[in-house]
């Protein structure tokens, strides 16, 4: 089978043909049809020291995923081939203690799909049937294909209580993104999002009704905050970016009291202000992956209800032409880019 391959000599990734992967009874075979190209796998196109240090070579690479059950394990029931499916790339262990409980996002041995273990760049992926995450008749194999980092905006999002609330969401990306889509869905009162890049801005404010974006490279947060009614501040955070900056912002702009989720995973240590983190009684939830699988469930759920996140795709390509999606992600031009593997 094709697939896209980290040789483990510097930048870049190659097409070649790989053996399909064997499956255990406890596996599903799914026929991989659409793709979605994350930040990750542009950290593994560039082979920085996170990624020398994380995936073993060779490896095939790609966790956002969306396809056809091709096989099924003998020991697999409720599924069927044929199905349209999605899954969770964090393969979790069976014997932590966070486990065992039921905790499975909390598993530290969790392995991820294309980082650690064959991923999904490919026209066939071995997942558990575990991970298998069937899709509903309503979502196609293209969103099916972004459910992995709309369920991180989704976790993030749903951390805290929305309602009524006013949000205030730093960092643009396809997550930052997606998360002001969600909080918009569920009933926050003003969404603010924040970036230094107007293209980015703009599109979320093309995707997402009643946004206010911010580009705070050339407006003051303050004052927009102000210009809404807001004379005290935001009453959730949703960090997004991993800049410094933007996590000084927040710090400035939330309330006494309020709740901030942070997702964005800065280059490296950054200095804080904690005194203002202790004397605005702030409670600071760290947000990795999806709840497995309530964060599924209520993805899936909203979606079936007109949550539209279907914009942040910028590139649809065929996955030969894989290297112009890593291009435009480099560049910043993209937000989300498919490739197709059909
Ligand atoms: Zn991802």
């Amino acid at each position: 089978m094709r697939a896209l391959v980290k040789d483990g000599n510097g930048e870049g990734l190659t097409m070649r043909d790989v053996p399909v992967p064997e499956i255990g009874p406890e596996d599903v075979l799914i026929r991989v049809r659409r793709t979605g190209i994350c930040g990750t796998d542009l950290h593994i196109w560039n082979w920085d020291d996170w990624a020398r240090r994380t995936v073993p070579t060779p490896l095939v690479v790609g966790h956002e995923f969306a396809g056809e059950i091709a096989a099924l394990g003998a020991a697999v029931p409720g599924l069927s081939v044929g199905q349209r499916v999605s899954g969770e790339g964090h393969v979790i262990g069976r014997s932590s203690r966070a486990a065992r409980g039921g905790r499975f996002h909390f598993d530290p041995e969790t392995r991820g799909v294309g980082v650690n273990i064959p991923g999904a760049f490919a026209e066939y992926l071995r997942l558990p049937a575990f991970n298998v995450v069937p899709l509903p008749d309503e979502i196609d194999l293209e969103l099916g294909a972004i459910l992995d980092p709309l369920g991180n905006a989704v976790h993030a999002a749903l951390s805290f209580d929305l309602v009524g609330e006013d949000v205030l969401i730093t960092g643009a990306g396809p997550i930052g993104i997606m998360a002001a889509a969600v909080a918009r869905h569920v009933g926050a009162r003003h969404v603010v999002l924040t970036d230094v890049n107007p293209a980015r801005l703009a599109l979320a404010g093309r995707l997402v009704r009643q946004l206010t974006t911010v580009d705070v490279g050339r407006q003051r947060l303050d004052q927009v905050a102000r210009a809404l009614g807001m004379r005290e501040g935001f009453d959730v955070g949703l960090e997004m970016s991993g800049a410094g900056a933007a996590f000084d912002q927040m710090l400035d702009q939330l309330l006494m009291g309020s709740k901030l989720a942070m997702l964005g995973i800065p280059a490296g240590a950054v200095p804080v202000d904690w005194a203002r983190v202790v004397f605005k009684g702030l409670t600071i939830k760290g947000i990795y992956g999806r709840e497995m699988f309530e964060t599924w469930h209520k993805m899936l759920a909203m979606l079936q209800s007109g949550l539209e996140v279907r914009g942040v795709i910028t590139h649809r390509l065929p996955a030969a032409r894989f290297a112009e999606g890593f291009a435009a992600m480099r560049s910043g031009e993209a937000v989300k880019v498919v490739l197709d593997w059909t």
